[in-house]
């Protein structure tokens, strides 16, 4: 069993497809373990996305996550961390498989509606980053 960290992005809560996209999680296995909808700081969000701060995109990326509603996830599972990067496809949403929710839901390669954990190492950084332990039930 793993855990892993999951945003659903604003472009996403405001088209209101927060149960569509936490549905495709459960159908794939994954138990919703952790949830809760926030509306990020400039501050929180430069501060979870630090490792991209020199990559062109950052200020875009900062200014998409600040700009409505988030909610975010831990979610449980065998392979977890793996297993959700795949039901959310690649970053570029013309590159995401059929079924993906980046293929099914993203608006453009900014906009694309999740973030997940990279790494089993990053999924307890970025949980940390927004749960304490005792808000996160399996
Ligand atoms: P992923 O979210 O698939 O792990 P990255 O970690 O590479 O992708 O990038 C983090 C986020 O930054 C992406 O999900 C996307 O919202 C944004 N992003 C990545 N590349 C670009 C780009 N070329 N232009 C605008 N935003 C981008
Ligand atoms: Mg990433």
């Amino acid at each position: 069993m793993q855990r892993t960290f999951s945003i659903i992005k604003p472009d996403a809560t405001r088209r209101n497809l927060t149960g569509a996209i936490t549905q495709k999680f459960e159908d794939n296995g994954l138990r919703v373990v952790a949830s809760k909808r926030i509306q990020m700081t400039t501050a929180q969000a430069e501060g979870f996305y630090e490792v991209h701060k020199d990559r062109p995109f950052f200020g875009e990326l900062v200014e998409m996550m600040v700009s409505g509603p988030v909610v975010v996830q831990v979610l449980e599972g065998e392979d977890a961390v793996a297993k959700n990067r795949e039901i959310m496809g690649a970053t570029n949403p013309a590159d995401a498989a059929p079924g993906t929710i980046r293929a099914d839901f993203a608006e453009s390669i900014g906009a694309n509606s999740v973030h997940g954990s990279d790494s089993l190492e990053n999924a307890g950084i970025e949980m940390a980053y927004f749960f304490n332990e005792d808000e996160i039930v399996g």
